[in-house]
């Protein structure tokens, strides 16, 4: 029986919405779990044998170098802004800047590119790319090619940030050792199959060209910003405005695959080990919510209705203007049959997800 969708069209006293409400509750019916349905279809890797083949990672230097320098310069910021040496203004700007560029991972790379949970116009795909490009976290092919494989391979030898291997592995560790032989053969089956990202312009040319927007956009234009405008130093814009703000950017996304798959309860799924955290969704714009990301990643809300979750405020902005469209969402009854079946009993103080107009 394939899924049923049911378009609701959500009227606003300005404007009407389109979402598309999908519900698969006939998987649950038949027994079937999503994921593991997924990997049943992945007949060409035999994860049992790379589960048991023995594997001691090595240390990846320049990208340790690069960590270990990134962090200490910026705790060498935090003083710096504790003695009160950093201009107020320039505080207030890196607050913003982290913030504003955050929406590029959430709406941008992890929403629109590799979950392909709503569909945006040129315009809006542009101003992602260069928020996301702002926050300096590789490109957007690379960022959405990993978070593909970390969804369909989760706590398996195939997870990129398998947090089987403990917090700090999953935190900061994966990016500084040699990945698992099975992460490198799923990341190469992968490409293969996510051929719709190399087909977006937006992704190939900010793969091309990732270099000089990595300097131009995180590194320059924020240096030179603060600099500029209200005349900071040169040494406090650059630790500042350029190190500590990379660097607490980068630790708020580390912090949806370390805390936010260890730390929560588990009202969707109490098999899979990704929680729903308030504090993690609170630092990465409504990304906490990783119970039932996981279990509804195809959901461009990432949690229900009632959670803290700007950027699914943000894209319902965009859907007001028409720049973001196709909105796909889980229908109330298929999150409540799956809470029933698979929830550790904590659901219930959410409020209903559809169908009411989520815009006023
Ligand atoms: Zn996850
Ligand atoms: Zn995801």
């Amino acid at each position: 029986m394939a899924p049923t969708a049911q378009k609701v069209k959500l009227i606003g006293s300005e404007f009407d919405q389109d979402i598309e409400f999908i519900d698969k509750s006939h998987k649950l019916d038949d027994g079937e779990h999503d994921i593991s349905d997924e990997r049943k279809s992945e007949s060409n890797i035999d994860l049992a044998k790379y589960e048991a083949m023995k594997f001691t990672p090595r240390i990846r230097w320049p990208d340790l170098i690069v960590q270990v320098t990134l962090h200490l310069v910026t705790i060498y910021g935090i003083y710096l802004i504790l003695i009160g040496e950093v201009m107020f203004f320039t505080i207030v700007f890196v607050f913003a800047t982290i913030y504003t560029s955050g929406l590029g991972i959430t709406a941008g790379v992890h929403r629109l590119w590799s979950h392909r949970s709503y569909r945006a116009t040129l315009p809006l795909r542009i101003l992602l790319a260069i928020l996301f490009t702002v926050t300096g976290q590789r490109d957007i092919y690379t960022w959405a090619l990993d978070h593909r494989v970390h969804h369909k391979y989760t706590e398996t030898v195939a997870d990129p940030h398998d947090v089987r291997r403990g917090f700090w592995f999953a935190h900061v560790g994966w990016l500084v050792l040699t990945p698992h032989p099975a992460v490198e053969n799923r990341r190469a089956a992968l490409k293969k199959t996510s051929v719709d990202l190399i087909d977006d312009p937006v992704v190939r040319y900010q793969k091309l060209f990732f270099i000089p927007l990595f300097l131009l956009l995180n590194v320059l234009i924020p240096v030179g910003i603060p600099m500029y405008f209200w005349g900071e130093t040169l040494k406090n814009s650059f630790v500042v405005s350029f190190v500590t703000r990379f660097t607490v950017t980068l630790n708020i996304a580390f912090s949806v695959n370390s805390f936010a798959h260890l730390y929560g309860n588990k009202p969707y799924d109490r098999f899979i080990k990704p929680a729903e955290n308030p504090m993690v969704s609170l630092a990465a714009l409504g990304e906490g919510w990783h119970n039932y990301h996981h279990v509804f990643p195809w959901d461009y809300r990432t949690s229900e209705l009632g959670r803290l979750n700007f950027s699914t405020k943000v894209i319902d902005a965009f859907a007001r203007i028409g720049w973001a469209y196709d909105l796909k969402a889980a229908t109330t009854t298929m999150i409540v049959k799956r809470s029933n079946r698979n929830g550790d009993g904590t659901y219930g103080d959410v409020e209903q997800s559809e169908p009411v107009n989520i815009f006023k």
